[in-house]
């Protein structure tokens, strides 16, 4: 029978995306479950197993045309033999992904970071276009990043790499997550500009932002957009200077990268040209002209479904390399 069909697996903190894809990446079904972090964090795995036997059922499809499984996940990964260090979120650690999928499976299974299935997502049906040297990064929650180079992922020493929210871009700056000052992610995430915008709430109680917070009893990165397309001047000072900081540190990271392409992703892109256009400028103005003339800034474009696509491809290219 002919194997023309992938497993894409996209595994999040709360729920888990997964796609059948064709070879050229076409999603032929999508869906989503929730991600259970029961039995060391092996429940999650069985969970997916089961959820694409059901629906292969369901659409009267062949086991036997599955070409294999590509699975993202948050953590520290080795990409090489699918090894995860550590994934917090999930309770992983020092678990061999790849070989507990695959002994369930049959089938073989390429495990990558989920910001890096992301990239390769996009750089393969997305913003990217098959560029040799992209850096991607995805405002969200937090903020997120895959670097390929070369054409090759970048893991570095212990998988990593990429880690762009953790540039430092304020040493006095707010502590962050990952316990240091003034990472990137404190300014540029939507919990970063929340949290700007929920400074100008406390130092000016007759803003529209304060008002905005006494009417919804909260503040979001969607709302500090919003009241900026309406000419609101404290806004339109939060997405400056956000683009400022995001444009200083792609500038400062494309001097070692040289990239063709760099793309942003993540909920907080959904602003569009309201935040490329301010980041674009600040970009121009940090970075080597040299470097800033061959490089292009993009939204991503395939949202969600990245992380599934990107998952395939692992397959994909392996299996037709
Ligand atoms: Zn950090």
């Amino acid at each position: 029978m002919n194997k023309n069909i992938i497993v894409g697996v996209d595994i999040g903190g709360t729920t888990v995306k997964i796609g059948l894809l064709k070879i050229d990446g076409k999603i032929i079904k999508k869906w989503e479950i929730e991600t259970k972090k029961s039995k060391d964090g092996t429940q999650v795995v069985d969970d997916i197993w089961d959820s694409v036997l059901i629906t292969l059922t369901e659409l009267s499809i062949d086991l036997e045309q599955l070409l294999g499984i590509g699975i993202g996940a948050p953590g520290f990964i080795d990409g090489e033999n699918g090894y995860v260090y550590e994934a917090v979120n999930l309770g992983w650690k020092d678990f061999n992904l790849s070989d507990y999928m695959s002994s369930k499976s049959g089938l073989p299974v390429f495990v990558e970071n989920d910001a890096n299935i992301a990239v390769i997502g996009e750089n393969w049906l997305g913003a990217g276009n098959h560029s040799k040297d992209v850096i991607a990064v995805t405002l969200g929650t937090g903020v997120g990043g895959g670097i390929i180079t070369s054409g090759k992922i970048l893991n570095g020493a212990n998988g990593t790499a990429g880690e762009i929210g953790h540039i430092i871009v304020d040493t006095s700056g707010y502590t962050c997550n990952c316990g240091r000052k003034g990472c990137l992610e404190t300014i540029a995430s939507a919990t970063g500009i929340a949290r700007q915008a929920m400074k100008i709430v406390k130092d000016k109680p007759a803003s529209k932002l304060a008002k905005v917070f006494e009417e919804n009893k909260t503040i979001n990165s969607k709302d500090v957009f919003e009241l900026a397309a309406l000419g609101d001047d404290d806004c339109n000072q939060i997405i400056d200077y956000t683009a400022d900081v995001i444009g200083f540190a792609l500038a400062n990271l494309s001097i070692t990268l040289n990239p063709s392409k760099i793309l942003i992703g993540g909920g907080v892109s959904k602003a569009g040209n309201q935040l490329l256009q301010p980041i674009k400028k600040y970009f121009t103005k940090y970075a080597l002209p040299r470097i800033s003339e061959a490089c292009e800034l993009r939204i991503a474009e395939l949202g969600n479904d990245a992380g599934i696509i990107g998952a395939a491809y692992l397959v994909k290219n392996f299996k037709t390399e």
